[in-house]
């Protein structure tokens, strides 16, 4: 079963909790579908809002 993961860490969507909601839906520039769990989204926010391509992020955040 094709199963969607974080494109970050791999963790299961699992669209019967709640907290899935949250998950954000990227489109790549070949189309593809990618998400991100909340933990990930949340590390990744400012990348996101710059629209920077996920190869410019660099790994975990540090907690501000
Ligand atoms: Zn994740």
């Amino acid at each position: 079963m094709d199963v969607e993961r974080c494109d970050r860490c791999g963790e299961p969507h699992d669209k019967t909790d709640p907290a899935a909601l949250a998950w954000t839906r990227e489109i790549a520039p070949d189309g593809r579908v990618t998400w991100l769990c909340v933990t990930c989204s949340r590390r990744h926010l400012r990348d996101i809002e710059a629209k920077l391509a996920t190869e410019w992020w660099v790994g975990p955040a540090p907690d501000a």
